[in-house]
């Protein structure tokens, strides 16, 4: 097949019909641009969905992988292997945790973690604490179990029969959940920020109000932090800056730095139920997505990368401000870190799409969550130069949108 014949068509043809890609194809990466098949510049401000942390090709990642390459790519959970080691000993000496168990996606570590709430709760309290309660709005990935503790019944509903026992409420809202929660409840499920359901942040009370009936019922409170983590607000993890220590935190996306590895974090008394047998993966720890894990984890958990995403927050909400007093087009500007959301005003409802497209004509990549607000998730090492141009890219797609309007 040659290299003209692989067009966006072809994905028609032949793909399953789940999502709907733009019409470009990205072919190439470096740092914060992107080049499609034509050879176009684009500047990414997705990061691949809080995943490249560290944008393309960064060439110590590059290192880190092709290094581990040479040695030895998978050895199955039969043996153990050292990447996932010295992974796993930056986890624990960095973190609340002082266990580790590795998956390969955001669904599969929360399904780790929803299942170990279960059996935790199952040896010590017996059959009836099976109650999980998780939050409208909140997504916590696709497999049946954690589609079904995300908080979009439409993402769940047409599959037959969803696992038991999951009650949604309201985020944010205390007193709602003091009501519902019980001696039969095994566990709270959550997200720091909500990233999927709308770039909505916790409230600090609320998060210290869920680990007080947590402790107080005996149900674990999962952090999903697989949008959140490793780096991504300005902390390491997200439950770092909210005063509060999770029972068991889940990090996925960013981990891996553009390498598929997911991570469930947690402490030795909750770890201790999943004996031998009881839960597994093949792929999870293997080598290859630990060397590059290991390599990116050094390199975001420094004080200066960290400190950098909270200078370039402050740019980047200066520079939406600024294109809203001329363009009144959004609502608010909210979020922590480098995930950042702009939620459209009144006029511009259900409009996301379309910025987001008319943004992609002027060479710039954003994200949506949902279809009122523009989301931003770049690498946390963009330049400031490159978000200075993004933003007036953005200023140009806004502006063509608002003139289209009047
Ligand atoms: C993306 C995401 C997931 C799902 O991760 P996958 O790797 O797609 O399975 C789960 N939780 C949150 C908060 C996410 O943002």
């Amino acid at each position: 097949m040659s290299n003209t014949q692989i067009t966006r068509p072809l994905f028609d043809q032949i793909m399953v019909p789940n999502y709907a890609p733009l019409e470009m194809i990205p072919v190439r990466g470096e740092g914060s641009r992107v080049w499609d098949q034509q050879n176009n510049e684009y500047i990414d401000l997705t990061g691949g969905i809080a995943v490249n942390a560290l944008g393309h090709a960064h060439p110590e990642l590059i290192q880190a992988l092709t290094e581990q390459a040479q040695k030895i790519w998978h050895v199955s959970n039969i043996y153990t292997n050292e990447p996932v080691l010295i992974l796993a000993q930056k986890l624990v000496d960095n973190t609340f945790a002082e266990k580790v168990f590795f998956a390969n996606s955001g669904a599969e570590a929360n399904e780790a973690a929803l299942k170990l709430a279960r059996r935790v709760a199952f040896d010590k309290f017996g059959i009836d604490k099976t109650e999980i309660i998780a939050f409208y709005q909140g997504f916590h990935g696709r497999t049946f179990f954690t589609v079904t503790a995300g908080g979009q019944a439409s993402y769940s509903d047409g599959f037959g029969p969803k696992p038991a026992d999951i009650t949604h409420l309201e985020y944010n809202d205390l007193s709602a959940l003091e009501k519902v929660i019980s001696e039969k409840t095994c566990a709270v499920i959550l997200e720091p920020l909500q990233g999927e359901g709308g770039v909505l942040p916790i409230t600090p009370a609320f998060a210290q109000g869920v680990r007080a009936l947590c402790d107080k019922y005996n149900a674990l409170m999962i952090f999903d932090e697989v949008q959140t983590g490793m780096g991504r607000t300005g902390q390491l993890f997200a439950y770092m800056g909210l005063g509060i220590i999770p029972d068991v935190v889940t990090s996925a996306k960013a981990l891996g730095a553009g390498f598929p590895i997911a991570a469930m974090l947690t402490k030795a008394c909750f770890a201790e139920h999943f004996t031998v047998g009881t839960h597994g993966t093949t792929f999870g720890g293997n080598p290859l997505a630990c060397a590059v894990a290991g390599k990116a984890f050094d390199l975001i958990n420094t004080e200066a990368m960290l400190n950098g995403v909270k200078h370039k927050e402050q740019l980047i909400r200066q520079h939406l401000q600024a294109i809203n007093e001329e363009f009144s087009v959004f609502k608010e500007i909210r979020g922590a870190g480098l995930l950042l959301g702009a939620v459209l005003n009144e006029q511009y409802q259900d409009q996301a799409k379309a910025f987001f497209l008319e943004s992609a004509k002027q060479g710039l990549l954003i994200l949506v969550a949902g279809a009122n607000v523009l989301r931003f998730a770049p690498a946390l090492n963009i330049s400031d130069d490159l978000i200075d141009q993004a933003m007036l890219k953005l200023k140009q797609a806004v502006k063509n949108i608002v003139n289209k309007d009047t």
